[in-house]
């Protein structure tokens, strides 16, 4: 099945299609961002001293977390992909209403709407504070 065959059978298909494209193009710029990390020879520099090392150390970790964060935000943007062939996509993930477009557009890899985001932002803000 082609992928215009798909987006014909969904109710939003010119928007989706656009978006789609918005999706791939991320995907790529991060998998670009983590070809360029894993082959960076920052890492096989010998630190000059002790300090040189606390530091390279610090930024291997800072790099570790940049590199797990880029990970995350692909695997997003892979399962926005995946939604789009399964016909999931644009429904909110709790309480199954259409995304609006524009929310789309902005934040193409969500699976909430604006009311159930902020619902469990309120969560996470509130499990932070205890
Ligand atoms: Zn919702």
């Amino acid at each position: 099945m082609s992928v215009a065959q798909i987006v014909q059978s969904r109710p939003r298909p010119q928007a989706f299609t656009s978006i789609r494209r918005q999706l791939l193009r991320t995907r790529r710029i991060l998998l670009l961002q983590l070809a360029s990390r894993t082959s960076s020879p920052m890492v096989q520099e010998t630190p000059a001293d002790i300090l040189d090392q606390a530091s390279c150390e610090r930024l291997c970790v800072l790099d570790e977390l940049i590199q797990e964060r880029t990970y995350a935000k692909l695997r997003q943007v892979e399962h926005a992909l995946d939604r789009m062939l399964d016909a999931s996509y644009g429904t909110c993930h709790r309480c199954r209403t259409n995304i609006p477009l524009p929310r789309l557009r902005a934040q193409p890899d969500t699976t909430l709407c604006v009311a159930c985001q902020g619902d469990c932002e309120q969560r996470t803000l509130l499990r932070g504070g205890l």
